[in-house]
């Protein structure tokens, strides 16, 4: 890429090039050159090998070929698409004014960063998820919180959080951003995996200034009616956040119309790896593969998905609000829903065309579509006021009440059927303005003028051939056959000749000629100047159309759970103040409408019984019997009804998980690493109101290890986190730990062996599993009959040789720690005694001794 310093050599077109890639030297730059957009030097290289297109040499700028490569310009958004999933952001350099009025240069500026988090254009965007821009301020000390700002630029709220750093990974989890906003001089921590990162200036992460753009953008003098006062780490991210979406968008930003406060508390938990374990927006293989979302999503709108996506994303943890949900539902199912699904349908997406109005953007089409959105509004609300005994139904109510004006302004102005893009008229709707009129009149009288003119000019001329036609190089001309050229009038002026032909102009054709044609360019300027008209005055009416979009969407949701449930025939769960869960017949969400025959199963956990050791053969449901247990308690908290016969879902602050073993490769992390990274941090974090779901913990080492880990584990998660966990092993020893730990106990999902194979039952049933199955699940997987054989031999001998031996392995009263976990009553005097005498002083390296030495301490301490 040439060097700014010496752009004096360069011609003026390249030096005003030069000049705008300076100012963005992170972005491709686009110039619109003609029909084209053009890259240059490397910026050409690149979009060349990331768009396949042709790379091109032309002319020479400063001694050199200019190197370029360019995209027609009606095929921008395609290429946008591609580069912004690519995860490249691009400049968009338009011509300012008309290029053909320009004496010299045209003068051209960039008007738009495009780049991942901050789209706004229809065809960028994916209709049901909105790209998110999130902004993260480093805490400004070692004890400090840290500050995050997000928004989807086509959604026209802001919504702030602070936490601290360990928390940082489960908001990323939440918010789900298309890019984040990072300090440039901080490095950004291991432990975090950033999706496409953009780093911005310190100084932008500035809470005062963070303040004043919040206050200017909602016009507000302080924040205290948002309850976002004092939150300075916030505000420093909300500062680089406008700053950033300010220059993506060319300038002031339109206001916002709302600021929201997310705190940790208020949702339930769910960090990355329970999203992703649950598969509740992604699923785990294959993406087609059917998701929690994806199986709710019965929305009739793009909006009402975004919003399910959204509730899904933060599930409340206060029951109050998931219980108006359900009595939401109760009066939907109980009459009126179809006509209500009915209603939506078709309904065009207001809020990002409320967005895209904001900001000058919209579309011709868009305000078609918001015009007959508006139209079936106070259809619409009727429905709604017909559920007089639902509060939420009754705000929904409210918020539909929408002033008369914008829509219509939108049925006198906008045309039935609007072209795509306004350059190609006929967007205003006939009647609207009497110069628009008048000027299409010239238009359309155009085609009898050139009739009768064609009919007069063949009386005078004698010529029976001669034809007036039109086309848009050579517009109107009179065109006479070679053999008849002799028979032509004086007034004829030759355009054009022809093999066959040429082709005159006469002045009256000529002067219409100036009057059809500037009368078609004076139309479509009157329309520009019109249908800017149109966008200035819905700019008063946007904050309406919002809140009536966010009713829309919200009924939508509460539409598409109400037909989930009576489709499926789920039932309302009833909340309880006492930690636990009490379902019966339940069954997994999304599994059951797979199968042919779904077994539901109950599912009892409380203080009593806290810890389920669940056992059985592979394949006999045991996954499907945790996972059923989370969704259960995450679409009662959602405020959906939920699949079982009933259920009784006590308080619950988060849901963990540590399923299957898969390998982080790319993170350079084994699976045990894995697995233990993972089971480390539920130890850590979960508490007694905490769903814990824990499947084959210790699969990943050696049989010894991995048991003793798996016990130890089981017995922390009892006695210490006392958390709600379902723990499936295929450890059999495991089974003895409800013995020694009182709130523990035996479950196992059902299997039989019949002549024909292993039959696997799908019932889940007290007490611990007999055999693990697993040579039968491999004669089931056609794992060669003499491999079977030898295996069933193997077994036998296996078998009687643990028969054989008298003393077991009793894994929970060997090791001192364990036991004294174990055991309270125990004399921990005896502890201290056992400890030392498995000391072996020689054996130890220096830091072992210490830490033995810490070991000795603590037990006397607890004595
Ligand atoms: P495990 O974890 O014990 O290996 P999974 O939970 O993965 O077993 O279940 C294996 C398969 O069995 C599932 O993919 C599903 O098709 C079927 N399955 C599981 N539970 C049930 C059930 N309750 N009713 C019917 N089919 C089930």
């Amino acid at each position: 890429m040439p060097q700014p310093s010496n752009l004096s050599a360069h011609t003026p077109l390249m030096q005003q090039y030069l000049r705008m890639k300076a100012d963005h030297p992170g972005s491709l730059l686009l110039c619109r050159m003609g029909d084209f957009y053009e890259l240059f030097y490397d910026d050409a290289e690149k979009a060349a090998r990331l768009l396949d297109i042709t790379l091109t040499r032309r002319g020479q700028s400063a001694g050199e070929p200019v190197i370029m490569a360019g995209v027609p310009a009606q095929a921008l958004d395609g290429y946008l698409a591609k580069l912004v999933r690519l995860g490249e952001s691009a400049a968009i350099c338009e011509q300012i004014g008309d290029p053909s009025q320009a004496k010299g240069l045209v003068e051209r500026r960039v008007v738009r960063v495009v780049t991942p988090g901050t789209l706004t254009e229809q065809a960028l965007l994916d209709d049901k998820r909105d790209a998110i821009l999130l902004a993260i301020a480093p805490a400004k000390s070692a004890r400090g919180v840290w500050g995050l700002a997000w928004m989807a630029l086509t959604g026209g709220s802001v919504t702030l959080a602070q936490c601290d750093p360990t928390a940082l990974p489960d908001w990323l989890a939440r918010i789900g951003p298309a890019e984040i906003l990072w300090p440039q001089s901080h490095v950004v921590p291991q432990e975090l995996t950033l999706p496409f990162t953009t780093e911005r200036p310190d100084w932008h992460f500035d809470s005062a200034l963070g303040l004043r753009k919040l206050c200017a953008q909602l016009q507000v003098a302080h924040l205290d009616g948002f309850g976002a006062q004092g939150l300075g780490s916030a505000h420093a991210a909300a500062a680089a956040l406008l700053t950033y979406a300010e220059q993506t968008q060319g300038g002031a930003l339109p206001l916002l119309a709302d600021l929201r406060v997310e705190r940790a508390e208020q949702s339930l938990r769910l960090d990355a790896v329970a999203r992703r374990n649950l598969e509740i927006l992604q699923p785990l293989r294959g993406d087609d593969s059917p998701t929690l979302f994806s199986h709710l999503d019965s929305c009739q709108t793009a909006a009402g998905s975004r919003l399910l996506r959204d509730w899904l994303q933060a599930p409340p943890r206060d029951a109050d609000i998931a219980r108006t949900r359900h009595a939401a539902l109760q009066s939907l199912m109980d009459g009126g829903l179809a006509a209500l699904c009915g209603s939506l349908r078709g309904m065009a997406d207001l809020e990002r065309i409320a967005a895209r109005i904001a900001l000058r953007q919209a579309k011709p089409r868009e305000l078609s579509g918001l015009r007959d959105g508006l139209l079936l509004l106070p259809a619409l609300r009727r429905q709604a006021a017909a559920f007089e005994r639902c509060d939420l139904l009754q705000t929904v109510d409210a918020q539909l009440d929408l002033p008369p004006e914008p829509a219509a302004l939108l049925l006198r102005a906008i045309a039935a059927e609007p072209a795509l893009n306004l350059r190609d008229g006929g967007v205003i709707a006939a009647g609207f303005d009497a110069e628009l009129d008048e000027l299409r009149a010239i238009d359309t009288d155009c085609g009898s003028f050139l009739m009768e003119l064609e009919q007069r000019e063949r009386a005078r001329t004698g010529i029976a051939n001669l034809r007036v036609q039109y086309n848009k190089v050579h517009g109107f001309f009179i065109e006479v056959t070679h053999g008849q050229t002799d028979k032509v009038p004086d007034d004829y002026r030759r355009r054009q000749t022809l093999k066959g032909a040429e082709r005159y102009i006469t002045p009256e054709l000529k002067a219409f000629e100036d009057k059809a044609l500037s009368a078609q360019d004076r139309a479509l300027s009157r329309e520009k100047v019109l249908f800017d008209g149109v966008i200035d005055v819905l700019q008063a009416s946007l904050a309406a159309i919002r809140r009536a979009a966010q009713a829309i969407a919200l009924l939508d949701v509460l539409a598409a759970l109400a037909e989930r449930a009576s489709t499926f025939g789920w039932v309302c769960p009833e909340f309880t103040q006492t930690p636990g869960l009490e379902i019966v017949g339940g069954r997994h969400p999304v599994i059951e409408s797979r199968v042919d025959r779904f077994i539901p199963n109950d599912c009892q956990l409380d203080e009593q019984r806290r810890l389920l050791i669940l056992t059985g053969p592979n394949m006999g449901g045991k996954s499907t019997y945790m996972r059923q247990t989370a969704l259960i308690a995450l679409l009662a908290y959602l405020g959906s009804y939920v699949p079982a016969r009933s259920a009784r879902i006590g308080p619950l602050d988060a849901i963990f998980t540590r399923i299957g073993a898969s390998d982080d490769l790319a993170g350079g992390q084994s699976t045990f690493m894995v697995e233990m990274a993972e089971t480390a941090a539920i130890l850590r974090q979960a508490t007694p109101q905490s769903l814990v779901l824990m499947d084959e913990v210790g699969r990943g080492t050696s049989t010894f290890d991995g048991l003793a880990l798996a016990a130890a584990i089981a017995a922390q998660l009892h006695d210490r986190n006392r958390s709600l966990t379902l723990f499936a092993t295929h450890y059999f020893e495991l089974t003895e730990l409800p013995l020694r730990h009182p709130h523990a106990a035996n479950v196992h999902v059902g299997a039989t062996e019949t002549p024909q194979g292993i039959v696997f039952l799908h019932e889940v049933r007290e007490g611990p599993a007999n055999r693990s199955y697993g040579v039968q699940v491999a004669q089931l997987a056609g794992v060669p009959s003499a491999v079977i054989r030898d295996a069933r031999r193997r077994l036998d001998a296996l078998e009687r040789r643990q028969q054989a031996q008298d003393a077991q392995l009793d894994l929970f009263a060997a090791p001192v720690e364990a036991q004294r976990q174990a055991t309270e009553a125990a004399p921990q005097t005896d502890a201290l005694r056992d400890a030392l005498e498995t000391l072996d002083p020689d054996a130890l390296t220096p830091r072992q001794a210490l830490e033995a030495l810490y070991r000795l301490k603590d037990l006397q301490s607890s004595d």
